[in-house]
């Protein structure tokens, strides 16, 4: 994705500390104080500017959020969601997804979110695919015991490389969509790419994938 750099990005997110968290680390093992609540924790990896997050967050109040997303130029957007809409339950963090262990301590996220994942279509660049084993083994551990990974796509081929993926990591494929928007599926929240690609007549794809138990 090519991203438009905003050299003021950074202040922003610093000004909002309550929101855009500065040292998440600093957190692992007690998000649920940070929230105030005992509510389960979602995180999307990769939220871009954050349509599905907040989204989310407006139409589940009794569940968390947490925004993961590499650029600050792409994040802040996100923050101004929270500032316009007034999300409580919404927090953002600006780090790269292959750190996730850092900030999450075992079995602190009830749910991860990849929406719209860059592809990488590439064989030499999978290790950088969200849905790559490895990545996969990070979120297993910041997951509960048999939690879920829910993934969207307009992309194909990373989404038949995703469904391997999950099936040759263990994972329990629980719901698939090769047409979603033409599909009993209810309460779907779009994403900004989503609304982009589906406007254009692209298939939207989903699935959800569950770690084993043991
Ligand atoms: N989920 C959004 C949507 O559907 O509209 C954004 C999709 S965009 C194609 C993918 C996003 O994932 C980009 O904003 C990119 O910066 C982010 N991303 C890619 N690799 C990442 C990583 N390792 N850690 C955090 N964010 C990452």
């Amino acid at each position: 994705m090519r991203v438009r750099n905003k050299p003021w990005a950074s202040d922003f997110l610093k000004s909002h500390p309550d929101i855009a968290i500065q040292d998440p680390a600093a957190h692992k093992g007690k998000w649920k104080e940070l929230f105030g609540n005992d509510h389960p924790i979602h995180i999307e990896v990769g939220s871009g500017k954050g349509r599905f997050m907040a989204g989310m967050a407006k139409q589940n109040p009794d569940t968390n959020y947490i925004a993961i997303e590499l650029f600050q130029s792409v994040i802040i957007d996100v923050l101004q969601k929270v500032l316009d809409e007034e999300l409580p339950n919404l927090k953002i963090l600006n780090v790269n997804a292959e750190d996730l262990r850092d900030y999450f301590d075992y079995g602190e996220i009830d749910r991860v979110y990849l929406n719209f994942s860059d592809p990488w279509p590439k064989n030499r660049h999978e290790k950088r695919r969200l849905t790559f084993k490895t990545f996969l083994s990070i979120y297993e551990d910041i997951l509960i015991k048999g939690g879920e990974v829910h993934f969207k796509t307009d992309n194909q081929g990373l989404f038949e490389y995703s469904l391997q993926s999950f099936s040759a990591y263990g994972m329990l494929l629980k719901f698939v969509s090769l047409d979603l928007h033409n599909s009993s599926y209810e309460g779907n929240v779009m994403t900004e790419y989503e609304e982009k690609f589906s406007k254009l007549g692209q298939r939207i794809y989903r699935s959800e994938a569950k770690f084993q138990t043991e």
